[in-house]
């Protein structure tokens, strides 16, 4: 077993660089006289037990309670900065015990221990021996988190793909039934945009979608949620938004698409969009909401392009 990983033990200001063995560690543990049973098999049953998920939340709050059991702590903490991942069960005190956890050359972010009163060296080994159960079934669920992220990414703009689209979707309606809450839809469809690829070539096409992803984002809040469906078309679903709100900033996008000034390989062009609002109704489900948002859509188109069509 290869887990590794440095110990900052905040007791005493230590940094005590430890290799974890999942096969040592079988003698008691004597610090506060207390039989902490084997280490080899503490690691291989907490990783049994973890690996009946792979979803990363339910890895650590399992390990949570099944540590607590072994080692009372009052905190566990565990980041994966790059992961974007900051997860935290209990109330933070005084008594750190932290480690970087890594898998070969892999690094799995850092978990901390945190405690009112001091660690033993007895627990402290303990937690060690319980981490070395935590890394493969850790890492196996970051590489399933990142593969399902990667599932549902569009990777031309980075924004979430029609798959994300379906499943944010379904749960915002769901969510807006249950509070009572507004949820409102946009769809786009950039204007003549075969016209931009036979005439700018497909590489300048590309490069316009990802900046009118761009563009979009820069004009909506933080928690309004942008997809692309498919080609040339967008959704972005505005939760907690009645229709009114939803169909200014539906203008507001439609004047800064107008006023971009696209430099793509080489040659300076402008796009336009047509917009398609709708608003949830108390009888909605994720297709007829779809569609009433696609249909008005469509009016937009009809109605000469460049524009919003809203309705309730
Ligand atoms: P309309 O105003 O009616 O929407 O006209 P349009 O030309 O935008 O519509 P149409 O459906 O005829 O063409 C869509 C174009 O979008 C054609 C297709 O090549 C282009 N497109 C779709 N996906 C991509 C992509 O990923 N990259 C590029 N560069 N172009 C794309
Ligand atoms: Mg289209
Ligand atoms: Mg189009």
């Amino acid at each position: 077993m290869a887990a590794q990983g440095d110990i900052t033990n905040t007791q005493n200001g230590d940094t005590i660089p430890f290799p974890l063995r999942g096969s040592a560690h079988a003698q008691k543990r004597d610090s506060e006289s207390q039989d902490y049973g084997n280490g080899a098999s503490i690691a291989l049953e907490l990783s049994a037990i973890l690996q009946s998920t792979l979803e990363w939340n339910k890895v650590l709050t399992l390990f949570n309670s099944e540590a607590r059991q072994n080692v009372p702590f009052d905190a566990l903490n565990y980041t994966f900065p790059s992961d974007n991942i900051h997860f935290e069960i209990g109330v933070t005190k005084h008594h750190k015990a932290s480690y970087q956890l890594t898998l070969g050359n892999q690094t799995l972010g850092t978990i901390t221990f945190s405690r009112r009163r001091p660690f033993s060296d007895g627990q402290l080994k303990l937690v060690e021996e319980m981490i070395v159960g935590l890394v493969y079934p850790l890492r196996n669920a970051l590489l399933y988190r990142r593969a399902v992220q990667s599932a549902q990414r569009d990777p031309l703009t980075g924004i979430g793909n029609r798959a994300a689209l379906e499943t944010a979707l379904k749960r915002e309606i769901d969510l807006s039934h249950r509070n009572g809450s507004p949820l409102a839809m946009m769809v786009f469809d950039l204007d003549h945009f075969k016209n931009v690829n036979d005439t700018y070539g497909h590489a300048a096409g590309d490069c316009a979608l990802k900046q009118f992803a761009q563009t979009v984002g820069k004009c909506a809040r933080g928690t309004d949620m942008l997809f692309r469906f498919g080609g040339e078309e967008f959704v972005l679903l505005l939760n907690n938004t009645e229709m009114m709100g939803a169909t200014q900033l539906g203008e507001r996008i439609r004047e800064a698409v107008e006023e971009m000034e696209l430099e793509c390989e080489g040659a300076r062009f402008g796009i336009t969009v047509s917009v398609g609002v709708a608003a949830t109704r108390i009888d909605d489900t994720p297709e007829s909401l779809f569609k009433r948002a696609d249909f008005l859509l469509y009016s937009a188109k009809s109605g000469g392009r460049n524009c919003v069509c809203s309705a309730e």
